[in-house]
């Protein structure tokens, strides 16, 4: 049932099976806070903890790095107006 994609990862903590969800990314760099909305990850049915594909993480990167040149004390995106 869960053979659509090969995508299925496991949970780094528990070895769970996670589940394609949708997240918000928030990281505080000191001077300026960026918020990426409506990311894509997956999150571990039993611990939660919610792991990004490689593609989403560079993504993640690139968003942050164009914030922190904005200098806005607070940046909020959402993850598909730039991915
Ligand atoms: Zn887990």
């Amino acid at each position: 049932m869960q053979n659509e994609n090969l995508t299925i990862m496991n949970c780094h903590h528990c070895g769970f099976e996670s589940e394609k969800n949708i997240t918000t990314y928030t990281i505080d760099l000191g001077e300026v806070l960026v918020v990426i909305r409506r990311v894509p990850c997956y999150q571990c049915e039993h611990c939660g903890e919610i792991v990004y594909d490689a593609d989403v993480f560079s993504n993640i990167e690139k968003i942050v790095n164009a914030a922190k040149t904005l200098k806005q004390e607070i940046s909020i995106v959402d993850y598909k107006n730039v991915a």
